[in-house]
């Protein structure tokens, strides 16, 4: 089990900021901007890599999320989402993420 299976199980603590049935988005413990939010689905797919036509109505519901939960951080000057997939991508954790930065101006490009 993953540690983001962990956080929707509430077996290990969380800053959350957002959930509905399909979606739960807290507060990346490791931040690399002011605000730093990891929007995630409930159900446990590994990455992009393994998504499936099944999953086209969750992965409409997560992109219309993101500039809800932006709104709710305050992002009104901008914010940049990331989607890490596989080693080389820099995926740490295997449960689909969005990164949600911002709370500055940003970089790009990234490393
Ligand atoms: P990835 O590298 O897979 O794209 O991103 C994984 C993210 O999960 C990292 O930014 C890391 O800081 C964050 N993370 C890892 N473990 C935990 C945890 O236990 N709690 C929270 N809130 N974030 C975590």
């Amino acid at each position: 089990m993953t540690i983001f299976q962990k956080i929707i199980n509430r077996e290990i603590p969380a800053s959350i900021v957002h959930e509905d049935d399909l979606c739960l988005a807290f507060r990346d413990v490791n931040p690399q901007a002011p605000v730093h939010v990891l929007l995630i689905p409930k159900k446990p797919i590994v990455s992009l890599d393994h998504l499936t036509p099944d999953d086209a109505t969750l992965c409409g519901h997560l992109l219309q999320m993101v500039p809800k939960v932006a709104a709710l951080l305050g992002l009104e000057g901008g914010y940049r989402t990331v989607i890490n997939t596989g080693v080389h991508g820099g995926q740490s954790v295997f449960h689909l993420h969005i990164h949600i930065l911002g709370g500055r101006p940003l970089d790009w490009p990234p490393g």
